[in-house]
């Protein structure tokens, strides 16, 4: 596995090559608004290395996935999700076509914020 991928649009996002609305980051790990958001509150939290799918993960990456997980309620409180239960957000990783991923970069989305939300 490489670890950025040039035509990559998350990996350019990643490294600052194209813009974003960025919501956290850190050595491994970059979190940005989502450009066609679903909900009041919608961002993408990904690896900074290119880590294609979750069709793609192994043990080797469980370090980095755990920290994305503990990552997701700090941010999501952070972005204004409501408190659990009445709040809370969705968490969703679409893999491989079947899946309905479109970009080829693994990304969790965190979705919330009061409804009716456009979808989910
Ligand atoms: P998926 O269908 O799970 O692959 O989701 C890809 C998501 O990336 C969609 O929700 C898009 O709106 C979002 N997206 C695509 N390009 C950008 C971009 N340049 N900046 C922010 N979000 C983007
Ligand atoms: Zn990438």
């Amino acid at each position: 596995m490489s670890h950025s991928d040039p035509n990559c649009i998350f990996c350019k996002i990643a490294k600052g090559e194209i813009p974003s609305r960025k919501v956290y980051e850190d050595d491994d790990v970059f979190a940005f608004h989502d450009i066609n958001p679903w909900a009041p509150i919608h961002f993408l939290l990904i690896p900074k290395q290119h880590l294609i799918s979750m069709a793609h993960v192994d043990e080797s990456h469980a370090p980095l996935l755990g920290r994305m997980m503990a990552l997701v309620p700090k941010l999501a409180q952070q972005e204004g999700c409501r408190p659990y239960p009445d709040g809370g957000f969705r968490l969703v990783t679409n893999t491989g076509a079947d899946g309905g991923q479109e970009v080829r970069h693994l990304h969790f989305h965190v979705i919330g914020g009061p409804r009716p939300w456009l979808k989910g």
